[in-house]
């Protein structure tokens, strides 16, 4: 960590002390995004007692706290037809946010190669919170994890949280680590990596009263087009090309994706460092003021519109990623490749985040199946018998991670740890020797799709 000057020892060190137990779980989930909501709620319904810690007091993850305002990854191309291949616990989320009125419908998007899909960030903390008490698991909102009680090497005791209540610990038998970062791996000693060229943050932010009328045809291309003209003219640079500003639901309202943030270096700012993530705050507060007074000024139909929303915290999309059984990699990818213990399946294109713009790679070949398998092993640590880790801090190359971050994926791991947890517990196995045919029967049964037919 960056620190700033001291005066005086350079450590202090504090006394030791007893701390309270506040519970005793099955299962610890720790991280309220995609993967966390999926795994904590899959697990509840195998019957489990489960925990949820979210530092937040919502979930949703990058989705909500990062602002993003769009699912990508529950579709792929598939030998040229558009399909979903995330099912089962996300599509009760999808119905869910769709009887809230907080779901669009599918939108093709990377010039038109594939589909996304955009939600209203208040219906989905909603559909969410009701996802995952309505599995029967619990929350505990604004508790940030802090570290770990060992009861071994191989074996997590506790999780210690930090909250207005003070400090506790959170006792589980099996722990999904769901943090993005990494976090409860890192505490576990699990070996990670965090990439030299980390893919850039962002910070989002929404636009309201636009003029939908006075937009034009295919107006989401028109922003794209005005700044590249602006850069061409000289007067003026942008921190990010390709730029996507689109309309939500209601055309009053558009979400703008086209920061960047870096170090005074030209590094990416590192969300496991509190200095940089200050920076990053600063600078992304800055660069949306000044993306916006020039969509402002520039795009036919936004004369009248102002930022209704920054996002609460600059979006991160790399840190840490574990390395664990099995490491996911580009190759696998873009080949589209078949695992004997997959849990679900990636059919998002590599999206690097690099200095200045972004690069999209998608699946080789002429008409691919356009999706990748997951396998159970890329959520396994192989160092911590209790313990599966989720999301896009899951066992995957930089390359790789570039892909299967997003939340459809994610989505689909954070189900299959979940489920996965159960059947750790019922068989007294631990994490890593699940009975993986069982898992794979127990995750069809309930709609989920493993790539296993296509
Ligand atoms: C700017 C940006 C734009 C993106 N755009 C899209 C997009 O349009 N569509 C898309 O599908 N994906 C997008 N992504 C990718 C997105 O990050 C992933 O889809 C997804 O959110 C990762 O899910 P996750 O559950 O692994 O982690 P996260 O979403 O990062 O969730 C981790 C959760 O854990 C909590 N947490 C972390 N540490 C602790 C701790 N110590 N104690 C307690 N709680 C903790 C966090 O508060 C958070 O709620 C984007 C990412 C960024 C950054």
């Amino acid at each position: 960590m960056s620190t700033d000057a001291v005066r005086g020892p350079a450590a202090i060190t504090e006394p030791a002390r007893a701390t309270p137990v506040r519970g005793e779980f099955d299962v610890v989930v720790v991280g309220g995004g995609p993967a966390g909501i999926m795994a904590a709620s899959a697990a509840a319904r195998r019957g489990l007692s489960v925990i949820l810690l979210e530092r937040y007091g919502f979930l949703g993850g990058a989705g909500t706290a990062g602002g993003l305002s769009t699912f990508c990854g529950l579709h792929a191309r598939v030998h040229g037809e558009d399909r979903r291949v995330i099912h089962g616990l996300a599509g009760e989320l999808l119905d869910r946010l769709a009887k809230l009125d907080g779901l669009s419908e599918p939108h093709l998007t990377i010039n038109d190669k594939i589909l996304a899909q955009a939600f209203d960030i208040s219906a989905y903390k909603i559909a969410a919170d009701e996802l995952v008490t309505g599995s029967g698991a619990r929350l505990l909102f604004h508790a940030l994890a802090v570290g770990l009680a060992m009861a071994g090497d191989r074996v997590i005791d506790a999780v210690l949280v930090e909250s207005k209540s003070g400090r506790a610990a959170i006792r589980g038998r099996v722990f999904v680590d769901a943090t993005g970062d990494g976090d409860v791996s890192a505490w576990a000693g699990v070996p990670f990596e965090k990439a030299a060229g980390l893919l850039y943050p962002s910070l989002m932010f929404r636009i309201n009263g636009v003029d939908a009328a006075a937009t034009g045809d295919k107006p989401w291309r028109t922003v794209e087009r005005l700044m590249d003209e602006a850069e061409r003219a000289g007067t003026h640079t942008f921190p990010r090309k390709k730029p996507i500003v689109r309309p939500q639901r209601n055309p009053l309202e558009w979400r703008a994706n086209l920061t960047q943030l870096s170090n005074p270096d030209g590094s990416a700012v590192d969300g496991t460092d509190v200095g940089q993530l200050t920076h990053g705050e600063l600078q992304g507060r800055q660069q949306a003021l000044d993306a916006f007074t020039f969509i402002r000024d520039h795009t036919p139909g936004f004369g009248g519109s102002y930022i209704v929303d920054l996002a609460p915290q600059i979006g991160i999309r790399e840190t840490r990623r574990i390395i664990g059984e099995y490491r996911l990699t580009e190759d696998d990818v873009l080949g589209c490749a078949d695992f004997p213990d997959t849990i679900g399946v990636n059919g998002w294109p590599v999206e690097a985040h690099v200095a200045g713009t972004v690069e999209f790679r998608f699946a080789r070949g002429e008409n691919p199946r356009g999706f990748c398998q997951l396998p159970l092993r890329m959520t396994l640590p192989g160092t911590i018998d209790n313990l599966y880790v989720t999301g896009r801090c899951a066992s995957m190359t930089h390359g790789a991670q570039s892909a299967a971050r997003v939340t459809g994926p994610c989505f689909a791991m954070g189900e299959a740890a979940g489920t996965a947890a159960g059947l750790a517990l019922a068989d007294a196995v631990p994490c890593g020797a699940v009975d993986v045919t069982a898992l794979q029967e127990i995750l069809e049964r309930n709609g989920c799709y493993l790539g296993r037919e296509a």
